[in-house]
Protein backbone atom coordinates (compact mmCIF):
# COMPACT_ATOMS: atom_id res chain seq x y z
CA UNK A 1 0.00 0.00 0.00
CA UNK A 2 1.76 3.21 -0.46
CA UNK A 3 -0.25 6.99 0.51
CA UNK A 4 0.75 9.67 -1.25
CA UNK A 5 -0.56 13.74 -1.15
CA UNK A 6 -1.79 15.58 -4.70
CA UNK A 7 -1.24 19.01 -5.12
CA UNK A 8 -3.96 20.62 -5.91
CA UNK A 9 -4.75 24.37 -7.60
CA UNK A 10 -4.94 27.37 -4.81
CA UNK A 11 -8.69 26.96 -4.27
CA UNK A 12 -8.54 23.37 -3.54
CA UNK A 13 -6.68 21.49 -0.44
CA UNK A 14 -4.32 19.09 -0.40
CA UNK A 15 -5.94 15.76 0.37
CA UNK A 16 -4.57 12.26 1.25
CA UNK A 17 -5.66 9.01 -0.83
CA UNK A 18 -4.75 5.36 -0.83
CA UNK A 19 -4.03 3.00 -3.18
CA UNK A 20 -3.49 -0.65 -1.92
CA UNK A 21 -3.27 -4.22 -3.88
CA UNK A 22 -6.70 -5.30 -2.71
CA UNK A 23 -8.67 -2.20 -2.60
CA UNK A 24 -8.68 -2.12 1.38
CA UNK A 25 -8.52 1.41 2.71
CA UNK A 26 -5.48 1.77 5.24
CA UNK A 27 -5.77 0.95 8.52
CA UNK A 28 -3.93 3.62 10.36
CA UNK A 29 -5.69 6.70 9.12
CA UNK A 30 -7.86 8.99 10.75
CA UNK A 31 -11.68 9.35 9.04
CA UNK A 32 -10.64 7.06 6.13
CA UNK A 33 -10.13 3.88 8.21
CA UNK A 34 -13.41 4.12 9.20
CA UNK A 35 -14.76 3.22 5.97
CA UNK A 36 -15.41 -0.09 4.11
CA UNK A 37 -14.63 -1.03 0.45
CA UNK A 38 -16.99 -0.24 -1.88
CA UNK A 39 -20.26 -1.99 -2.18
CA UNK A 40 -22.78 -2.44 -4.68
CA UNK A 41 -26.28 -1.69 -4.49
CA UNK A 42 -29.45 -1.34 -6.25
CA UNK A 43 -30.48 2.54 -5.53
CA UNK A 44 -33.91 4.29 -6.51
CA UNK A 45 -32.20 7.20 -9.19
CA UNK A 46 -34.28 9.65 -7.27
CA UNK A 47 -31.88 8.91 -4.24
CA UNK A 48 -29.15 9.95 -6.35
CA UNK A 49 -27.90 13.60 -5.86
CA UNK A 50 -26.60 15.18 -9.12
CA UNK A 51 -25.00 17.95 -8.39
CA UNK A 52 -23.69 18.67 -11.99
CA UNK A 53 -26.48 17.92 -14.18
CA UNK A 54 -26.94 21.20 -14.96
CA UNK A 55 -23.58 21.77 -16.44
CA UNK A 56 -23.16 18.62 -18.47
CA UNK A 57 -25.20 17.88 -21.93
CA UNK A 58 -25.34 13.73 -22.44
CA UNK A 59 -24.62 12.77 -25.86
CA UNK A 60 -28.12 11.86 -26.95
CA UNK A 61 -26.59 9.33 -29.26
CA UNK A 62 -25.19 7.59 -26.41
CA UNK A 63 -27.66 7.56 -24.31
CA UNK A 64 -29.95 5.46 -26.99
CA UNK A 65 -27.06 3.25 -27.85
CA UNK A 66 -27.27 2.35 -23.75
CA UNK A 67 -30.66 2.25 -23.73
CA UNK A 68 -30.73 -0.25 -26.12
CA UNK A 69 -28.26 -2.53 -24.75
CA UNK A 70 -29.96 -2.05 -21.31
CA UNK A 71 -32.83 -3.57 -22.44
CA UNK A 72 -31.09 -5.93 -24.46
CA UNK A 73 -28.36 -7.21 -21.24
CA UNK A 74 -28.53 -5.07 -18.72
CA UNK A 75 -26.44 -2.71 -16.85
CA UNK A 76 -22.84 -4.28 -16.94
CA UNK A 77 -20.91 -1.87 -15.30
CA UNK A 78 -22.58 0.13 -12.36
CA UNK A 79 -22.11 3.98 -11.60
CA UNK A 80 -19.82 5.55 -9.22
CA UNK A 81 -21.56 7.30 -6.10
CA UNK A 82 -20.15 8.47 -3.17
CA UNK A 83 -21.97 8.47 0.38
CA UNK A 84 -21.86 10.87 2.97
CA UNK A 85 -23.87 11.34 6.03
CA UNK A 86 -26.49 8.99 4.65
CA UNK A 87 -27.03 10.99 1.31
CA UNK A 88 -25.88 9.18 -1.95
CA UNK A 89 -24.04 11.91 -4.91
CA UNK A 90 -23.22 10.73 -8.29
CA UNK A 91 -20.30 13.10 -10.55
CA UNK A 92 -20.03 10.12 -13.15
CA UNK A 93 -21.69 7.77 -15.40
CA UNK A 94 -24.22 10.58 -16.32
CA UNK A 95 -25.44 8.46 -19.71
CA UNK A 96 -26.28 5.44 -18.10
CA UNK A 97 -28.24 7.47 -15.58
CA UNK A 98 -30.09 9.28 -18.20
CA UNK A 99 -30.77 5.71 -19.69
CA UNK A 100 -32.58 4.43 -16.86
CA UNK A 101 -34.16 7.27 -16.46
CA UNK A 102 -35.71 7.25 -20.32
CA UNK A 103 -36.26 3.68 -19.27
CA UNK A 104 -38.17 4.37 -16.96
CA UNK A 105 -36.64 2.22 -14.31
CA UNK A 106 -36.91 2.58 -11.07
CA UNK A 107 -33.39 1.79 -9.88
CA UNK A 108 -29.65 1.81 -10.99
CA UNK A 109 -26.47 -0.52 -9.69
CA UNK A 110 -24.35 2.00 -8.07
CA UNK A 111 -21.01 1.23 -6.88
CA UNK A 112 -21.05 3.06 -3.74
CA UNK A 113 -18.10 4.97 -1.68
CA UNK A 114 -17.95 6.05 1.50
CA UNK A 115 -16.81 9.94 1.72
CA UNK A 116 -16.41 12.94 3.72
CA UNK A 117 -17.91 16.10 3.35
CA UNK A 118 -14.48 16.98 2.28
CA UNK A 119 -14.13 14.55 -0.04
CA UNK A 120 -17.25 15.86 -1.24
CA UNK A 121 -15.86 19.38 -1.74
CA UNK A 122 -13.05 17.97 -3.80
CA UNK A 123 -14.97 16.15 -6.38
CA UNK A 124 -17.51 19.03 -6.60
CA UNK A 125 -14.53 21.67 -7.30
CA UNK A 126 -12.62 19.40 -9.58
CA UNK A 127 -15.25 18.60 -11.64
CA UNK A 128 -17.04 21.82 -11.99
CA UNK A 129 -12.93 23.13 -12.88
CA UNK A 130 -12.71 20.03 -15.58
CA UNK A 131 -15.85 20.87 -17.03
CA UNK A 132 -14.58 24.60 -17.64
CA UNK A 133 -11.78 23.80 -19.32
P1 LIG B 1 -21.41 7.30 -18.75
O1 LIG B 1 -21.60 8.80 -18.79
O2 LIG B 1 -22.60 6.60 -18.19
O3 LIG B 1 -20.12 6.87 -18.09
P2 LIG B 1 -20.21 6.55 -21.28
O4 LIG B 1 -20.81 6.54 -22.66
O5 LIG B 1 -19.04 7.44 -21.05
O6 LIG B 1 -21.38 6.86 -20.27
O7 LIG B 1 -19.77 5.08 -20.93
C1 LIG B 1 -20.73 4.07 -20.94
C2 LIG B 1 -20.33 3.10 -19.87
O8 LIG B 1 -21.42 2.21 -19.63
C3 LIG B 1 -19.13 2.23 -20.23
O9 LIG B 1 -18.25 2.22 -19.12
C4 LIG B 1 -19.73 0.85 -20.41
O10 LIG B 1 -18.81 -0.13 -20.01
C5 LIG B 1 -20.91 0.91 -19.45
N1 LIG B 1 -22.01 -0.04 -19.64
C6 LIG B 1 -22.69 -0.60 -18.63
N2 LIG B 1 -23.68 -1.37 -19.08
C7 LIG B 1 -23.64 -1.29 -20.41
C8 LIG B 1 -24.42 -1.86 -21.42
N3 LIG B 1 -25.44 -2.68 -21.16
N4 LIG B 1 -24.12 -1.57 -22.69
C9 LIG B 1 -23.11 -0.72 -22.97
N5 LIG B 1 -22.31 -0.14 -22.05
C10 LIG B 1 -22.57 -0.42 -20.78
Amino acid sequence: MASFVVPLPNRLRSFSVFASSNGAPPRDSNSQSQTVGPVILELPLEKIRRPLMRTRANDPNKVEELMNSIQEIGLQVPIDVLEVDGVYYGFSGCHRYEAHQRLGLPTIRCKVRRGTKETLRFYSDFLLLSNDS
